[in-house]
């Protein structure tokens, strides 16, 4: 392929990806937006491929690396529950981190590339850039993905003067820096790069282990951004546009939705990043811990009475009604009372479930209507109308210690006020906290039920006794 012909291809493919994230900000395009991101991601790879800077022996490495390299992620793709997404994605960002951390070395010591004088250091600045975002968003990554998979502690890890052991992290990298451009000879550049390498990965590694569980949504998308950043950087050491463009459109849309996420949580950026959420005074409930107060329990078919009773019904799902599998009961219940001129809506919380949007893929895959899936600020004021309000496998999205305790490690984060409805009822196995680890006083209040039990269990049973 000419190289004409491979930058047109390039110029194609970005286009397509800009088409794709259009597509993606909506459910009803969100298909089509991906169907754009796969086209775009074929020709570029093409493009690449048969481009003129991959010679004939060349090919053949990078046809078997895409064979195994593709094997693993196809597998991981089809085996991954949807519960597990968040530690895959946050797998797949230490991935891009450790692949610009190797591109960034092995540029380093090409024999091929000679540049001199201006060339030679904006090159090398690309390359200790590339390696420094590479190694804390590898080492981040991997932190994150033990985190979210509980193989590691949810709680932050908070030591002495982190603050200050960041900063002293900071000034000895870009003492590094100052080091490897004025470095006469290879071997003399390669050790502070190393030494700044080393330092990358504890920085990684610190930041995220200083981040509480409930900002861990935050902190994915965070890495998402660092991990686009990390690629254009690769993208500069390479000179291939294309991988600058793409690395800036990931950096630049990770950025923008950590920004909403955070202001979802009514919480400042710079203190998620800083850490320790999760820690304040309020009390965590300890695992066996008794309640806190009295809860009234339900049955399903009690349940399936008060919504046939209902004239307005919010259903609030969470990470439960994904553990459970439990949207397309759901979805038959919602057309069931529908069909009786019921108004159902769903009211979903921004930070709902383990991934940003995990409500409403799984509320498309069960064909709930679009027009009846509201955001939490939509209808967050129509609760005091609703007779039934009804959370599914949900808790910290619903806790009214969000509002009512300022000591409470949430305090301040935007939730569903469900508590408002003429009646809420909470299905859930048990009186077990969230991934927050608070205790919940939704559920011990006066108009609050409680059903306990798988949520796609006691779903059906409501189904059944709805239909009898
Ligand atoms: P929570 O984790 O707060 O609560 C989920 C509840 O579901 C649990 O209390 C659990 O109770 C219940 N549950 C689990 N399995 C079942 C089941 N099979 N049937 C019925 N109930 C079940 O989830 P929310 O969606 O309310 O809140 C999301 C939380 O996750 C927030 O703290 C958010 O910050 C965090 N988070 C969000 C991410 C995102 O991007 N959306 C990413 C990472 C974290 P029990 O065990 O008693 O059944």
């Amino acid at each position: 392929m000419s190289a004409s012909l491979a930058t047109v291809s390039y110029i194609g493919a970005t286009i397509l990806f800009i088409l794709s994230l259009g597509g993606l900000s909506n459910p009803e395009s969100s298909r089509r937006g991906n169907v754009y991101g796969i086209i775009g991601m074929t020709i570029a790879v093409l493009a690449t491929i048969l481009g003129p800077r991959v010679s004939g022996g060349g090919i053949a490495w990078i046809i078997m690396a895409m064979a195994i390299g593709g094997s693993v992620g196809l597998y991981a793709a089809r085996k991954v529950q949807m519960t597990q997404m968040p530690e895959l994605v946050a797998l797949m960002h230490s991935l891009v981190g450790l692949a610009a951390c190797t591109v960034g070395f092995a540029s380093y010591i090409d024999p091929s590339i000679e540049f001199t004088g201006a060339e030679k250091t904006i090159h090398e600045v690309e390359i200790y850039l590339g390696i420094l975002i590479g190694a804390v968003t590898f080492s981040g990554s991997v932190i994150a993905f033990g985190k979210l998979s509980g193989k590691i502690g949810g709680k932050p890890m908070l030591l002495p003067g982190r603050h200050w052991m960041n900063l002293v992290g900071l000034l000895l990298v870009i003492w590094l820096c100052r080091e490897f451009l004025h470095a006469e000879t290879i071997g003399g550049g390669a050790v502070p790069l190393v030494l700044m390498t080393f330092i990358a990965l504890l920085f990684g590694v610190h930041m995220v282990m200083a981040i509480g569980g409930a900002d861990m949504p935050v902190v994915v998308s965070m890495l998402n951004s660092y991990s686009g950043w990390a690629a254009a950087a690769t993208g500069f050491m390479l000179s291939n546009d294309l991988l600058i463009v793409t690395g800036a459109l990931v950096g630049s849309s990770g950025a923008i939705l950590s920004y909403i996420m955070c202001r979802a949580m009514n919480r400042n950026f710079i203190s998620v990043i800083a850490g320790g959420f999760g820690t304040g005074g309020g009390e965590a409930a300890k695992p066996g811990e008794q309640p806190a107060g009295e809860v009234t329990p339900i049955s399903a078919v009690e349940t399936a009475e008060l919504l046939l009773e209902a004239k307005n019904v919010i259903i609030v799902p969470g990470y439960g009604m994904a553990v459970a599998q439990a949207q397309h009961t759901v979805y038959e219940i919602t057309s069931h009372l529908r069909a009786k001129g019921i108004n159902v809506r769903f009211g979903i919380h921004p930070v709902a479930g383990r991934m940003p949007g995990h409500m409403n893929v799984l509320l498309a895959e069960a064909k709930v209507p679009y027009d009846i899936v509201m955001e939490m600020d939509e209808l967050n004021d129509d609760f005091p109308n609703t007779d039934v309000a009804i959370v599914i496998g949900a808790n910290d999205i619903v806790n009214p210690a969000a509002q009512e305790d300022p000591t409470s490690p949430i305090a301040g984060m935007p939730v569903l006020e469900v508590w408002k409805a003429k009646t809420s009822i909470v299905m859930k196995r048990s009186m077990a906290s969230g991934y927050a680890g608070v205790d919940n006083p939704l559920f011990y209040k006066e108009n609050n039920r409680m059903l306990f039990g798988d949520a796609k269990k006691m779903l059906e049973e409501v189904l059944v006794a709805i239909m009898a």
